[in-house]
């Protein structure tokens, strides 16, 4: 996004900030924020890692006071070390104010019940969904997670009209109404749900199953939690709250800026936190920048809807193949399976990319044209020639994780 002086100005106060905590204390000994005098001296700073956060355990991220800490959170993570952010009693406000202003953009007012099945606890979820309901007016339903019975019964008899979930949880609400038959009960309206990448066919089935508006919420704990971003009525990417933060989009390899528009990886700074500032802290979420004007008229920027993680992500013949777009790709063709394996070797000096699928056909000259059509559409849409291979179903191994349907063996 635009580097304005006066983004300069507030980046580098964050800056001082920060180097009051032990953390950036040491990374920056040796910077003054008055040497940062233009965007190109702030991207020389070096970049806030996750692992980083975790080495900081428990609280090495301080950076005020501990008499000024009034929360902590705490990013689980999958393995090893959680990371703690403590929060200020201002940074609890400014989130609740981020938040406030989601539900806004999403249309809610204080006449609307919103339904929170996010989890509560050290994880931030539930209780930012919360703290910006309250702060809007609106009646808050704080459900957390799980006791399906009990969040049907409620939708009906409270007449919830907002519900803010995962997308998974989403839709098997939107399911288990549907197979109950109870659809005529409940008064939900919109839907606002965590951003994560999900499919266009998942996102249709909730919208169409549920009879709600969906709008994607934005957010990590490290960066205060979910409610630094969210899409309009218009549903062309996420408005960024960028008077709490400044964003930059990267290459992931190499760490420079992508040109406007091209994918890379979503890089904070948070522009007025005080419990833990951050300092062009890495998500690891890919995404690009929009440009130009929205149309519902804000005037925060946008970046696009989740397309996944940068770990994800491989890059085959000079072109990035991501496993969403294989996902949309492959869902987009009928009597393709969702069951897919790819595979990249390098043979005789050359990439070679094996595209297994699944499907119901059993004739032969039948999985022979469907070949074809799987190769002509990633040719298209991807930019790669794969050797796409049909098998039955059934035949390819399942895996628990989904991002292991893509094997890079050329390493
Ligand atoms: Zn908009």
């Amino acid at each position: 996004m635009e580097m304005t002086a006066d983004m300069l100005d507030r980046i580098k106060a964050s800056i001082t900030r920060a180097k009051e905590g032990g953390f950036y204390g040491k990374r920056f000994a040796g910077i003054s924020p008055d040497d940062i005098k233009s965007r190109g001296d702030f991207e020389k700073l070096p970049f806030t890692e996750k692992e980083d956060l975790r080495d900081a355990y428990p609280l090495g991220l301080l950076a005020v006071d501990e008499e000024k800490i009034v929360r902590i959170h705490s990013s689980s993570g999958t393995t090893g070390t959680p990371v703690i952010i403590p929060y200020t009693q201002k940074d609890v406000n400014d989130w609740a104010i981020m938040f406030k202003r989601c539900y806004e953009t999403a249309g809610l007012t204080k006449k609307d019940r919103v339904h929170i099945t996010p989890g509560y606890g050290l994880w931030t979820a539930g209780i930012g969904f919360q703290l910006g309901a309250e702060l809007l007016g609106a009646m808050t339903i704080p459900m957390g997670p799980g006791n399906t019975d009990k969040q049907i019964k409620m939708m009906e008899d409270l007449q919830s009209t907002v519900l803010c979930a995962t997308s998974s949880y989403a839709l098997l609400l939107a399911e288990e109404i549907e197979k109950r038959g109870v659809k005529d009960k409940i008064r939900l309206r919109k839907g606002i749900i965590g951003s994560e990448r999900w499919g266009e066919k998942m996102r249709k089935r909730i919208a169409a199953e549920l009879g709600v508006e969906l709008y994607d919420i934005y957010g990590l704990t490290e960066i205060y939690g979910p409610g630094i971003g969210i899409s309009c009525k218009y549903q062309c990417g996420m408005h960024m709250w960028t008077d709490y933060l400044y964003y930059e989009v990267i290459n992931p390899h190499t760490g420079a800026l992508v040109a406007p528009g091209e994918i890379g990886e979503l890089v904070i700074t948070t522009l007025c936190k005080e419990g833990a500032p951050l300092i062009r802290y890495r998500t690891h979420d890919l995404t690009r920048e929009i440009s130009g004007p929205c149309e519902c008229g804000s005037a925060y920027p946008r970046i696009d809807t989740l397309i996944g993680r940068s770990d994800d992500m491989i890059k085959v013949k000079g072109t990035m193949i991501y496993p969403s777009r294989v996902d949309e790709l492959l869902s987009s063709i009928p009597d393709v399976s969702s069951e897919y394996q790819i595979q990249i070797d390098h043979l005789n000096g050359r990439d070679i990319i094996n595209l297994f699928f699944e499907t119901p056909l059993t004739d032969k000259a039948a999985m022979k044209a469907l070949e074809k059509t799987v190769e002509d559409a990633f040719k298209e849409k991807i930019g790669l020639s794969p050797k796409p291979m049909a098998v039955g179903m059934g035949e390819l191994p399942r895996s628990e994780k989904k991002s292991t349907r893509i094997f890079d063996n050329r390493y």
